[in-house]
């Protein structure tokens, strides 16, 4: 039987799942770990190495490794890395080829189709960079799914027989969504969703950073240039300062210099008080996607049963107490937030197989935003053009075929341009321009020929557009590409060629680069009598990882493991992000 794997494309951490014994699992990486940091690092000899090693070499030499990389998908952002180019595309299909190969390890077969979850905030192109990362590393895209819809899925799929209306509130490293979902009788109905694509936890920790630093006399984007190891410490130590205030009232931030060394004496407290103070910004925009998400799902706040907090960032205590000034109940954490999306990728995977264990199962979705077109608009005499006229609205369920009938606006008009956006504004410029369809050849004819518009978008949220002209009996149609972030078939085949030169580290073999990054991360952080040792270390330990034979490596890593030991630093195989 054909096995499809579902994987959760984080922009900070990234899992791979798979339905297996009537239920679905998550696959570990050569770590023995569940998530993978969507890190993508790039060594001095050129190969490329994936995950936590990335996310060491991330804190050590910013220059050569890149985070965050799903927050540009859909654009033409480029990244440099060791004097070579990559857009999103690449460096996410990296990450899933990097999946990809960890799943085949643990089901120990060829593996080539997956479910990947994206942000319901996703726009289209956002969504075909997604599938296209997937073809480079691959895999063939079998569904695109919401996040939240995947997260719903795991509690829909542990709670089959349910009654009840629930909200999935998903805030992750860099996306917010808000989900309706309704529940019963094996059926789950995606009421409602909204979000926003450009809103996570890593938005708390740049605030708490920009403070930090603004207390200092600096502005981030100015210290980012001048110093950035500095910046990348300290955004280090607040990332933890932040995940200590879920469970501690006040926790201490070392401040680094500009070599990103700490000097014990030099810190500051941040308390839960103040660091809600400092995002009541970010909370304000939390609340909005909550009330549209309500709103058009026509439900009230005392009509929601159960509000399940996913995604890392909802373990914030100013999440929680958001959810319960909203609610007046707890938000639930029933399963760990960080791997519910992947698990649920896992369940769409096992629907579309039709797996035994699924049957009775039934999952409807909506289209999270407003699809339409460019539209002028006559007022008295005068012509105005860029008027956006909505085909499909937001949170229609899908799949959804809508027509429209638009008319020529002068005599004898030869073509019209349709020009196709996403969102919710009145006029088209601000909304997101997806594409256009030229529809050619009108016969000659008194204005006012009419033009029918056809908006169909699928199960993937892709959307097709197709216009048909009735008097000369002609179809125009076109999945939309007309934007440089996503590539035609012919580039897609040359990036995919390209990427195959390149060589990635082996997977197997990453414990000995994330050691090893690690140790070197840690050079940085002892005081200067233990550095002395600490270096002897860890150069006998690269030494022997370029040229040495089997045995002398095994002592070179045994010896880096006791001096890390003896200097008191604990190495237990799992980094800070990895441990519960
Ligand atoms: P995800 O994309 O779902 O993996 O979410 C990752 C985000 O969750 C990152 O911004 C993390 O900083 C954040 N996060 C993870 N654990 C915690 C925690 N204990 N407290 C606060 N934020 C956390």
């Amino acid at each position: 039987m054909e096995t499809i794997i579902g994987i959760d494309l984080g922009t900070t951490n990234s899992l791979c799942s798979v339905f297996q014994d009537g239920k679905p699992v998550l696959i570990p990486n050569p770590h023995g770990s569940m998530l993978t940091p969507s890190v993508v690092a790039i060594l001095d000899d050129g190969r490329v190495v994936v995950g936590q090693a990335a996310r060491e070499l991330q804190v050590t030499r910013p220059e050569a490794a890149v985070a965050c990389f799903k927050r540009w998908m859909g654009t033409d952002h480029k990244v440099s890395l060791q004097g070579k180019s990559f857009t999103p595309v690449e460096l996410s299909s990296f990450v899933l080829k990097a999946l990809k190969e960890d799943a085949e390890a643990f089901l120990k077969k060829p593996i080539e189709a997956a479910v990947i979850t994206v942000p319901a905030y996703f726009n289209d192109h956002q969504r075909k960079a997604t599938k296209q990362a997937g073809e480079m590393a691959g895999l063939k895209v079998r569904r695109i799914i919401n996040e939240p819809t995947a997260a719903a899925l795991t509690y829909g799929f542990h709670d089959r027989n349910a009654e009840k209306m629930i909200l999935v509130v998903d805030l992750g490293g860099g996306t917010f969504d808000v989900t309706l979902m309704e529940i019963f009788e094996g059926t789950l109905e995606i009421v409602s969703t909204a979000g926003e694509s450009m809103l996570g936890g890593e938005d708390f920790t740049d605030r708490i950073v920009a403070t930090v630093l603004k207390k200092e006399g600096l502005a981030l984007e100015v210290a980012e240039v001048r110093s950035p190891l500095r910046v990348s410490r300290l955004r280090q130590e607040c990332e933890l300062a932040k995940r200590g205030l879920a469970t501690e009232s006040t926790v201490r931030i070392r401040l680094p210099d500009d070599h990103g060394t700490y000097d014990e004496s030099r810190a500051v407290k941040l308390d839960r008080a103040a660091f809600a103070k400092i995002v009541e910004p970010l909370m304000e925009r939390i609340k909005r996607p909550i009330t549209r998400a309500m709103q058009d799902g026509q439900r009230e706040a005392k009509e929601i049963d159960e509000v399940i907090l996913v995604g890392g960032a909802t373990r914030m205590s100013v999440m929680q107490e958001c959810v319960q000034q909203i609610f007046g109940k707890q938000g639930l954490i029933k399963y760990n937030p960080d791997e519910v999306v992947a698990l649920g990728a896992a369940v769409q995977a096992a629907l579309i197989l039709d797996h035994a264990d699924v049957r009775e199962m039934v999952m409807t979705d909506v289209c999270p935003f407003t699809l339409g077109i460019s539209i002028a608009k006559e007022f008295g005499t005068r012509i105005e053009s860029g008027y956006f006229n909505p085909i499909i609205h937001r949170n229609t369920t899908i799949p959804v075929s809508r027509e429209e009938v638009v008319c020529t606006l002068i005599d004898n008009q030869p073509e019209i341009i349709v020009k196709v956006y996403q969102g919710e504004a009145r006029k088209v410029v601000d909304n997101v321009f997806l594409g256009e369809l030229q529809v050619k050849d009108i016969p000659r004819q008194p204005a006012g020929a009419e033009i029918m518009i056809r908006f169909t978008y699928d199960l993937n949220g892709l959307l097709e557009v197709e216009a048909y002209v009735p008097s000369s009996n002609r179809k125009f149609s076109t999945v939309l590409t007309n934007h440089a972030a996503t590539l035609s078939k012919f580039e897609l085949e040359q990036a995919i060629r390209n990427l195959q030169r390149l060589k990635f580290y082996p997977r197997d073999d990453l414990e000995n680069q994330r050691l090893l990054r690690y140790a070197e991360r840690m050079v940085g952080e002892v005081n200067r009598f233990q550095r002395e040792q600490l270096e002897y270390a860890v150069d006998r330990f690269l030494n022997a990882m370029v040229d040495s034979e089997r045995e002398s490596f095994a002592s070179a890593r045994q010896d880096l493991l006791i001096t890390l030991e003896q200097l008191g630093i604990s190495y237990d195989g799992q980094s800070e992000d990895e441990k519960p």
